[in-house]
Formats: C-alpha cells, structure tokens, sequence
C-alpha cells in the first residue's frame, strides 16, 4: 500500500452501539458487556482514540443510556472540543495486521493495556441508536461536524481493533479512494446449502473475503449512499455498492474480530 501523509484529527468515527447483543446470551446491551472488567465499548472507543487521524468519535448508544455511555467515554476521550485543523503531519506506513492485541503498537501514544489515558483533542458525541445498524449509523452520521471530511465506520462488538488498522483505513481514503473495507482471507471451504440444509455447491474461496470494520468513506459517499438505501445492510459498504462506488480493500487484523457470541467473548479474554 502507498504511504500517504495524514492530517492529525482529520477523521470522524461513527460507533454504533446500540445492539442488544442476543447472540451473547441474556444481559446488557453487547457493548456494554465486560471483557477483562470493562465495557466492550470501552476497549473499542479506547483504541479508536488512540488513531491519531481521528478527532471525533460519534457513538451511537442504546436510547435509555445516553447519558451513562457519555460518563463511561469521558475519562477515556477528553476533548470537549474538535481540533481537526491542526497540521501535524506524520508518515504513515502499510500495516500487516501485525500488532499487539492489546493496542500497543507502533503509533504515538498507543503503550500497554494498563496505560491508555484520555485521548486529547478528541471530540466525544453521543447519540441515540435506532431499532437497527444502520439505523444507528445515520444517526450517528447525522451528528458528524461539518469539518470531518472523512468518516469510518466501526462496530462497538470489534473491541480490540488495533489503532493501526484506523490509520490504514483513514489513509487508503485520504489517499482517494471512495469507500475502503478492511478485510481476510477466507480460510474454511464454503459450501452453499439449500433450505433442507442440503449443499447445492462449493463456493471459490480465493474470491472471497471476511470483512470488518472500520469501514471508511468520503463522507459524501457515506451520506449518499445512506440517504439511497431502501433495504437494510449489515455493513456500509454494501451501501456504498449500490450506488456504485467501488470499494478498496486493505488487508484486516485478527485482532478486530467480532465479539458476537459467548465463545468469541472467551476467546477474547484469553487473547487480551
Ligand atoms: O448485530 P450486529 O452484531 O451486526 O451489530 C454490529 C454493531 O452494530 C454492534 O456494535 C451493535 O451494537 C450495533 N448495533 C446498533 N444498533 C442496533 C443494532 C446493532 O448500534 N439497533
């Protein structure tokens, strides 16, 4: 991947998380479940901050508790106020996906679980999520301040995505791309099953990619593709397909695995 300069706090990041996490068993919403003692939202929004392309993070809350996310985030993401325009440019190179599980990469800043501290500059807002993702998305995008040119996308349920993959997203856009999704390699066969669960084919894996999230955009094309959608999506850039934009790839991270049922949380635990 080309390395690019990038702009200090240019990035918006929209979090939704206001699902209410069924696959993970009775309980509160999933992102306010705990792994290693704190809310997965927090892990996620902790690593989040810690990209220095973002200056703005938009989470999209379970409606009863927008005002308690709004306390959890505070120590963790200072600023009151954007500082998107500073031009504190930095080099930035390809990223392998090959970084601590626990944040503590190659990025300034970024040091062992137990060091994070707020996030300085980083504007915190929280939102009410809506019955649905997307919902929950453009609600979170409607509140983007203007100066934000480049939104990403990121699932509250990918706890610990490492900073770095933010900055590869955020820079394959600020490079020009329209829509970027981080994605892996297929490793199971997949097989197509008809409704008896009977297998009707063998798909070709090596055309096939898992993907995550951060999913990044130009934030007209975000906006454009939510205001065209007519049925729901489970992922941004599915969106953005429709309107047909084309839709970059860089390469994931293990570590930004979807925390979606028990076994995930287990996992989790031990990889921290
Ligand atoms: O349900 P799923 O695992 O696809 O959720 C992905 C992300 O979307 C999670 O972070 C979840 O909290 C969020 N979400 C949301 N609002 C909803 C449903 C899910 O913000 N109504």
């Amino acid at each position: 991947m080309t390395a690019h300069f990038r702009v200090r706090g240019d990035v918006a990041v929209l979090v939704p998380a206001a699902g209410m996490g069924v696959r993970l068993g009775p309980g509160a919403p999933k992102a306010l479940r705990l792994l290693r003692g704190e809310p997965l939202l927090v892990h996620a929004v902790r690593r989040v901050a810690l990209a220095p392309s973002v200056g703005c993070i938009v989470v999209a809350a379970p409606a009863d508790a927008v005002d308690d996310v709004t306390v959890l985030l505070s120590s963790i993401v200072a600023g009151e106020t954007c500082v998107a325009a500073e031009p504190a440019l930095v080099t930035s190179g390809a990223f392998d996906g090959s970084v601590a599980l626990d944040g503590s990469g190659a990025l300034d800043g970024a040091g062992a679980s137990g060091g994070f501290g707020a996030a300085p500059g980083v504007r915190l807002i929280v939102v009410a999520g809506g019955a649905s993702r997307q919902a929950s998305v453009a609600a979170a995008l409607a509140a983007v301040p203007d100066e934000f040119g480049i939104v990403l996308v990121h699932d509250a349920a990918r706890a610990l995505t490492p900073p770095e993959l933010v900055e590869a997203v955020a820079d394959a856009v600020r490079g020009g791309h329209g829509a970027v999704i981080p994605v892996l390699a297929v490793v199971d066969t997949i097989k197509q099953v008809d409704n008896s669960g009977v297998v009707v084919g063998t798909v070709d894996r090596s055309v096939l990619r898992a993907v995550q999230t951060p999913q990044g955009f130009r934030r007209d094309v975000l906006t454009s593709a939510h205001a065209a959608a007519v049925d729901e999506h489970t992922d941004d850039a599915g969106m953005a397909e429709k309107i047909g934009v084309a839709v970059h790839t860089v390469p994931g991270s293990e570590a930004a695995m979807k925390i979606t049922r028990p076994f995930d949380l287990a996992v989790a635990e031990l990889l921290f």
